[in-house]
């Protein structure tokens, strides 16, 4: 397992993005719609992981309802694994409580789930697996 990505959710990605770009000295990528997780996304690549912008495109959204409880900044921590399907039976079985018990579709059209932060000590955590093609 290796750290993937750090999500943060911001309120303006136009607002954000300039000023991640100013820190890292990079572009972000161009800007995703997830639509299953009702966000817009824009990434930077760093050497180690990846830094994931999310601003929410729907009061529904779980980044609108992240900031409307605990304001902008870290919504989730997310580490790539092999095999997401046989890890999410392994940690259900061992009694981590989970969100998503099947992989969905995430960002770069990635398997994704979120492990339940009442589990990981309010953490979110999330794992991702590139889909086999
Ligand atoms: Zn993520």
């Amino acid at each position: 397992m290796k750290l993937a990505h750090i999500g943060i959710a911001v309120k303006s990605l136009n607002d954000s993005v300039p000023v991640f770009e100013k820190i890292f000295g990079t572009n972000a990528s161009e800007q995703e719609h997830v639509e299953e997780q009702k966000v817009n996304v824009r990434k930077f690549h760093l050497d180690n992981c990846d830094i994931e912008l999310l601003e929410g495109t729907d009061p529904e959204s779980p980044i609108s309802k992240h900031i409307e409880k605990r304001g902008e900044g870290i919504h989730h921590v997310s580490f790539g694994i092999e095999d997401i399907a046989g890890a999410l039976n392994k940690l259900k079985a061992s009694g981590i409580n989970l969100i998503n018990e099947t992989p969905r579709t995430g960002a770069d059209d990635m398997l994704i789930a979120f492990l339940h932060p009442k589990s990981t000590n309010g953490v979110l955590m999330e794992l991702t697996e590139p889909k086999k093609s």
